[in-house]
C-alpha cells in the first residue's frame, strides 16, 4: 500500500542543510497497524507528515495504492488526500466554531456526499463512538477524550484507506488514552484498517503489529509486535 524508498529531509537555514532524514526506506502492506517510534527530534511527525502528503519530501520516491505522490502537483495530491487519508492529531485539531457533528460532516462536504448519504454516516459514528448526546456541543465543552473520538470519527468519516496519528493520546489521561487504543485496534483488527501511529508510549505501540524505531534520520529497527503474549483472549 505504502512503499517509501530513501526518503530524504531536511530545512536549508543561511544555506546549511539541517537533516531530518536521510534516506528512510519502509514498505507498510493493506491490514498493518504500525507503530513510529523514537528519540524527540528523530522526525517521526515528519516521517507521519509526509506519508499523509502534508509535507514533501527533499529526495527520494514516496508509492501511495500505485501513485507517485512525489510526481503530483498540488490539484492531485489533496484529492489522494482527500479520498484515503484519514489524519489524527495530537491537539485534536477540531474547528471551534463548529458542533461535534459539523466538525465530523465536514469532510463529506468537500467530498460532496449526498444529504442522507451523509447523514446516515455520521449517525453510525456518532453511535459506535457512543458520543449521539454530544452532537450538538461543541469542542470547548467535551473532555481531551471526548475530542479525540470527535478527531478520529471525522477522519473516518470519508472512508479512508488508512489512518495516520501523529500521538493521538499525548494529551489524554491514560484511560482514555487506552480507550482510544482500544478502538484502534478493533478498527484494525475488525474492519481491517491500515494505521500508523506515532507514540512515545510501549504500551500504546503494544496494541499494533509492528513498530519501526527511528533515530539519526533512518529506520534503526523495524520489528513485529507479537500480541500473543499480551492478548487478552478469553478474559475479555
Ligand atoms: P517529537 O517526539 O518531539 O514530536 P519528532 O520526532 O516528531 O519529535 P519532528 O517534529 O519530525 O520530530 O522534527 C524533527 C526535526 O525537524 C526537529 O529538529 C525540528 O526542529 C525540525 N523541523 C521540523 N519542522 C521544521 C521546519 N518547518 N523548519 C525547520 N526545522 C524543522
Ligand atoms: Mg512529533
Amino acid at each position: 500500500m505504502i512503499e517509501i524508498k530513501n526518503i530524504e529531509k531536511y530545512y536549508a537555514s543561511k544555506g546549511v542543510k539541517h537533516y531530518v532524514l536521510r534516506h528512510v526506506t519502509a514498505n507498510i502492506k493493506q491490514g498493518e497497524f504500525v507503530s513510529i517510534m523514537g528519540p524527540s527530534g528523530a522526525g517521526k511527525s515528519t516521517l507521519l507528515n509526509i506519508l499523509g502528503m502534508l509535507e514533501e519530501p527533499t529526495y527520494g520516491t514516496y508509492d501511495f495504492l500505485g501513485e507517485d505522490v512525489t510526481t503530483l502537483n498540488e490539484r492531485k495530491r489533496i484529492e489522494l488526500y482527500r479520498n484515503h487519508i484519514g489524519f489524527v492529531f495530537q491537539a485534536y485539531h477540531l474547528i471551534d466554531e463548529m458542533t461535534v457533528y459539523e466538525n465530523i460532516e465536514a469532510p463529506l462536504l468537500y467530498k460532496k456526499v449526498g444529504g442522507s448519504e451523509r447523514a446516515s454516516r455520521i449517525a453510525d459514528l456518532l453511535d459506535r463512538f457512543n458520543i449521539v448526546a454530544k452532537k450538538d456541543l461543541f469542542p470547548n465543552q467535551l473532555s481531551g477524550g471526548q475530542q479525540q473520538l470527535v478527531g478520529i470519527a471525522r477522519a473516518l468519516a470519508a472512508q479512508p484507506s488508512i489512518i495516520l496519528a501523529d500521538e493521538p493520546t499525548g494529551n489524554l489521561q491514560s484511560a482514555q488514552a487506552d480507550e482510544i487504543m482500544h478502538l484502534f485496534k478493533k478498527l484494525n483488527q475488525e474492519d481491517g484498517m491500515t494505521i500508523i501511529q506515532v507514540t512515545h508510549s510501549e504500551k500504546n505501540a503494544s496494541y499494533g503489529n509492528r513498530i519501526l524505531h527511528i533515530a539519526d534520520g533512518v529506520v534503526k529497527e523495524d520489528v513485529s509486535v507479537d500480541r500473543k503474549e499480551k492478548s487478552t483472549i478469553g478474559k475479555e
